[in-house]
């Protein structure tokens, strides 16, 4: 690997039964220890959150969403500030999505063409075209650490050729991306994977991706309304061929069984809304689930949220505390976002710990056994998990 790319990542123990496996990447602003879960702050920071906050619960990574960050403050304000990490203050490692999806999840207009996506302007109904160059662009004046390519995105339902022509289109566009870098030396794109649910477009998409030269995939196009089922073997044919020595990122995934089974299969890295988005309508994470805080059992329980919790919510408030203010949103949608966030953060450091120590696979069965006691394990969790020689209990 040349001295001067800008992502370093080494692996540092291998689970021996699993796919599972703890690395360290090493970006130009921080190191990042994976298996990792990246929350999401939408326009630079998370609702409610100071980047001080998150250094505070152990977040070494975090994604922009370059489509807001676009918008506001814009590549100007950016470019003038020397970048997001300089506009709001963040000394750590960032990562940026290439805005591509948000539009076409969030813009009913948009279009697509060979040359980019083709929206009309939120703001004064002008049409805008993103591209793969444009894209870059935004993303090299955000100067996240890790940037993604623009991915030609279908829902993950669709079938027939559309599929096909996504996933082609989308290494044509990585392509596109890679001319456009104007930052190599700072800033690693990551090609994404596609191939909606096709096991044979799915190889060919990873085959291509791996013949150009970057510093780690994501897996995209899944998380979307597919069944589990095929959820998992995606993502396990798509490690099988991805390069053991680069970091793989899954996109859109967050709930802690599917974290645990993902990593198994030899995911590094996983961004979702989730418990941030479940933070604001009242719910806490928990190792069973999650307690909605607005319910009227929590009113009289004096109990943190977690007495095994070590976040400065639970050290600080009780449910029937939080269970009062759960409609003043902003004050308790910040004590469940921290209390959210923390509870992530040691799910994957409980996974490093036990990947490290040799210990994975009891980890996974003593986990799955506290969510599912009387041994009623989804199937697909079953599956997944024997797919990698690990027996539930
Ligand atoms: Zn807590």
């Amino acid at each position: 690997m040349p001295e001067d790319r800008p992502l370093k990542f080494k692996v540092r123990a291998e689970c021996s039964t699993s796919k599972a496996r703890v690395g360290r990447m090493q970006v130009l602003h921080h190191h990042v220890d994976t298996p990792v879960f990246m929350p999401v702050g939408t326009q630079g920071t998370l609702k409610g959150l100071l980047p001080q906050q998150l250094e505070e619960l152990d977040c070494q990574i975090i994604l922009g969403n370059t489509y807001h960050l676009g918008n506001r403050p814009g590549p100007e304000i950016l470019d003038k500030a020397g970048g997001l990490h300089n506009f709001m203050n963040w000394k750590r490692a960032l990562l940026t999505d290439s805005g591509g999806f948000q539009m076409v999840s969030l813009l009913k207009l948009a279009e697509i063409t060979e040359d980019g996506v083709k929206f009309r302007s939120p703001f004064d109904s002008s049409e805008c075209m993103l591209t793969p160059e444009r894209s870059i662009e935004i993303q090299n004046s955000i100067g996240a650490d890790i940037i993604m390519q623009l991915d030609d995105v279908v829902h993950t339902l669709t079938t027939g050729p559309r599929v096909e022509e996504a996933m082609q289109r989308t290494t044509r566009w990585l392509d596109r991306c890679l001319s456009a870098h104007g930052k190599p030396h700072e800033q690693s794109i990551f090609p994404i994977v596609q191939g909606g649910l096709d096991p044979v477009l799915r190889t060919k998409s990873a085959k291509q991706l791996t013949q150009r030269e970057v510093n780690g995939y994501a897996i995209g196009g899944l998380s979307g309304g597919e069944s589990k089922d095929e959820f998992w073997r995606m993502v396990h044919l798509s490690t099988d061929i991805l390069p053991k020595d680069k970091p793989r990122y899954l996109m859109g995934v967050g709930f802690a069984l599917d974290l645990i089974v993902c990593s198994a299969l030899g995911v590094d890295m996983y961004d979702c809304v989730f418990p941030s988005r479940t933070a604001r309508f009242g719910c806490a994470l928990v190792q069973t689930g999650q307690l909605n805080l607005k319910q009227g059992q929590y009113s009289t329980d004096l109990r943190p949220i977690d007495e095994t919790c070590t976040c400065s919510t639970c050290k600080t408030y009780n449910r029937s505390y939080i269970h009062q203010i759960v409609t003043v949103e902003t004050v308790a949608c910040h004590l469940l976002t921290v209390h959210n966030i923390a509870f992530q953060m040691r799910l994957m450091r409980e996974i490093r710990q036990s990947i490290e120590n040799q210990k994975f696979p009891e980890y996974v069965q003593n986990y799955t056994l506290k969510v599912f006691p009387d041994k009623n394990y989804p199937r697909w969790i079953v599956d997944a998990l024997k797919a990698v020689s690990i027996e539930l209990l």
